[in-house]
């Protein structure tokens, strides 16, 4: 089964998140459970945790086609103690705001280094972060995102996404979800079906196709191995549409939450649609 969505807004609280998916005809979406941008936000209210459960079982949506992303702010991999600690708190809150809203899934860029440390110790922060979060919570799979590589962000390459999990204690709550903007900004070619194959055959060999969770959906103003973070509409950017199509119709990718960040929600109706169609009765 393909579920397919966008990452919805969640403003009026994050039950009205399910009614916005439900509008463009989504079967999968992603939210913030807080503010993005902010550090603090108050604890969630019973009555919002309620009409969200109702309103997710109405619709039914389950916790596999949800893919909560946590706060920009967070750095799991910062190099000293003090943002460190600050991430680390704010991670726990995300994932028991998870909890609460029975939620299984998190979604989360690993960090950076600032250029601090060297690659291969941020990534052992990485993991810490992780087990430390995975140790205080329970049913919440940690769902580590591949990057653009922008700055000093991990993460870029697969195989920092195969360092952090090896690194991780519990590997049956541990994921990854591969951006595919990010991907293509990262190097990974999906410009034609062949390459978008190889790229997941790669994911496959390097970290474990067991391991994807989710899928952004996005494609790129940015061109391959920019390093830059630039998402466009579907079809319209230095990906094309072919990439688009070869996921949805691998066999191996199914039952994920497959999620548009694409920079024009008046059509991500049309997107959805059109890769339910690619889809066909693959993954059915
Ligand atoms: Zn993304
Ligand atoms: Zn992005």
């Amino acid at each position: 089964m393909h579920y397919i969505g966008a990452h919805v807004s969640a403003a009026g609280g994050v039950d009205q998140a399910v009614k916005r998916a439900v509008d463009i005809g989504a079967n999968a979406f992603a939210l913030f459970t807080k503010n993005q941008r902010q550090w603090k936000a108050k604890p969630l209210d019973d009555s919002v945790i309620e009409a969200f459960k109702k309103a997710c079982h109405h619709h039914g949506f389950t916790p596999e086609q949800i893919l909560p992303h946590d706060s920009y702010l967070i750095n799991l991999g910062h190099p000293e103690a003090e943002g460190l600690a600050k991430s680390r708190a704010a991670f726990l809150d995300e994932m028991q705001r998870c909890e609460q809203l029975g939620l299984t899934l998190l979604n989360f860029h690993p960090g950076s280094h600032l250029r601090k440390i060297s690659e291969s110790e941020c990534l052992k922060i990485i993991a810490e972060s992780i087990n430390e979060a995975l140790a205080q919570t329970r049913g919440v799979t940690a769902v580590i995102e591949n990057t653009a590589g922008q700055g000093s962000n991990l993460g870029y390459r697969f195989e920092q996404l195969a360092e952090i999990i090896e690194q991780v204690d519990d590997k049956s709550r541990v994921g990854v979800c591969i951006d595919t903007c990010h991907a293509f900004a990262g190097g990974y070619d999906l410009r034609t079906e062949a390459s978008t194959q190889a790229v997941l055959d790669e994911l496959d060999t390097v970290v474990g196709i067991e391991y994807l969770r989710g899928m952004h959906l996005n494609d790129a103003k940015s061109t391959l191995d920019s390093r830059v973070d630039r998402h466009h509409s579907l079809g319209q950017g230095n990906i094309g549409s072919a990439a688009f199509k070869t996921i949805m119709q691998d066999p191996r990718i199914g039952g994920i939450p497959m999620i548009l960040e694409t920079i024009e929600p008046a059509i991500w109706d049309q997107e959805i649609a059109w890769l339910r169609a690619q889809a066909g009765t693959a993954g059915d």
